[in-house]
């Protein structure tokens, strides 16, 4: 049987070392997009800090984990994917399948904007992003960088610790909206804003200049902000384009069953360029965080093998550290209709819980600097556990929800 996996970040490697488990005589080939041994870019932001060197971003440290695995690295990048003819074009020549995984995560979307293909425009979002901004970023370079969202926050601090003058700009006017309410939201920005990031809400660029080789932002309210880096994160995109053509259903992402097999036979998908099942609300969506892309890679890997093992749905929840705040996202944290909310407030000293009920069911959470239920909340929302008459208590008092979780574990409700 072949492999093959287009993709060597969580999603390939894992999903390569567990079909090596499951189909001994195999043969499997990953192939790397970019230069160098896969690499976790969950661990970007450590890199910036200077609390890991550049080895310590490799998902295996082994230098040769891969070759005593019999997992064969291709330096490529796919081109296009006949699934007819069950191959895949890497440029030049092309490498034949039984079975093939697409596991192409994301990239950092495009602003259409004049001047965005200038020198000093970048991106955090590669270990190539990472080390560029390593080299440039020194005491008092300024950087202007464009979104708050999971990724613009996670990298600030690493920013920040090499002395660099940030600014943010957020178009909406929230900092992470897509996994924040309103009032963890602004908890977050006078928390950055403490620490001395300038953050301009309701800010977008129109346009960016070079004036001897300095960037010069324009804004949409004629202010123009000059800036050594023009940092743009403002939200990723799944890898798809070489699958144009190809057969495979898409929709956001490589639409996938609870298999994770695509539309096609043979043909997967996992990690972030995958569209499965949320399992709290039944709907279709990306979930683009590390764990997730894990978990989807083993269980592509097992039905590839012909161990038909199902996915039991993404759950979504984040977890975010800015400049040392942690904050909190679970399931359905905007609320449902006919729903219940509870929460509690403590801005002086940036502590926020907000949680969701539907009937006694806990259903979505936003925390800001409560670290200690983060089990407790992810075990009650995903486990979909009644509470009973906890959830009375925790209406009157959110921060019990360690003992409720307790209590619902073990049918004490
Ligand atoms: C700075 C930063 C911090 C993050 N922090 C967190 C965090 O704290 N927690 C969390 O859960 N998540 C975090 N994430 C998100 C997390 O990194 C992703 O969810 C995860 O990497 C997804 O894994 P994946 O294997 O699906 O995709 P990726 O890791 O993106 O890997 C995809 C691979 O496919 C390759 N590829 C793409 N196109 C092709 C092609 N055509 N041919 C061949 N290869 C191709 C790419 O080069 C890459 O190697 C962070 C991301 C960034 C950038």
């Amino acid at each position: 049987m072949r492999h093959l996996i287009i993709g060597s970040g969580p999603a390939g490697v894992v999903a390569a070392e567990t079909l090596r488990k499951a189909d001994p005589a195999a043969e499997i080939t990953m192939l790397c997009g970019e230069a160098g041994p896969p690499y976790s870019r969950m661990a970007i932001p450590y890199l910036l800090r200077g609390d890991i060197p550049e080895a310590g971003t490799h998902l295996r440290k082994d230098a040769d984990h891969y070759a005593r695995l019999r997992i064969q690295l291709v330096q490529a990048s796919a081109k296009a994917v006949d699934a007819v003819a069950r191959k895949v074009d890497i440029g030049g020549r092309s490498l034949p399948y039984d079975r093939l995984l697409i596991a192409t995560g994301s990239r950092p979307s495009r602003e259409q904007i004049p001047g965005i293909d200038l020198p000093g425009v970048q991106a955090c979002w590669t270990i190539a992003d990472a080390r560029a901004l390593l080299a440039q970023a020194r005491p008092g370079t300024r950087i202007v960088q464009m979104g708050a969202g999971f990724v613009g926050c996670i990298i600030m601090e690493g920013l920040l610790s090499r002395g660099v003058d940030l600014t943010i700009l957020v178009r909406s006017g929230y900092m992470v909206r897509r996994m924040m309410d309103a009032t963890a939201s602004g908890l977050l920005r006078s928390w950055c804003e403490a620490k001395g990031v300038k953050i301009l809400t309701h800010t977008q660029p129109t346009g960016l200049t070079s004036e001897g080789g300095v960037l010069q932002v324009a804004l949409a309210n004629g202010r123009v902000l000059p800036a050594d880096i023009y940092l743009s994160a403002v939200g990723v995109d799944p890898n798809l384009d070489f699958l144009e053509g190809s057969g495979i259903a898409l929709g956001q992402g490589i639409l996938v069953d609870a298999n994770l097999q695509s539309n096609v036979p043979g043909i997967y998908a996992a990690g972030d360029v995958a569209e499965a099942t949320d399992c709290l609300t039944g709907k279709r969506q990306l979930n683009a965080i590390q764990p997730n892309a894990v978990e989807q890679g083993r269980i592509a890997a097992l039905n590839m093998a012909g161990r038909p093992t199902r996915f039991k749905g993404s759950f979504v929840f984040n977890v975010l550290t800015t400049l040392g705040l942690v904050s909190s996202s679970f399931g359905e944290w905007q609320g449902v209709p006919g729903g219940e909310s509870t929460e509690v407030l403590d801005p002086a000293h940036y502590r926020y819980l907000n949680l969701q009920f539907e009937g006694d069911r806990l259903v979505g959470a936003n925390t800001v600097g409560f670290t200690d239920h983060v089990g407790a909340l992810r075990g009650l929302i995903e486990g979909r556990m009644r509470l009973g008459v906890w959830k009375q208590r925790l209406m009157a008092d959110p921060t019990q929800v360690m003992q409720a979780y307790l209590a619902a574990a073990h049918s004490l409700v």
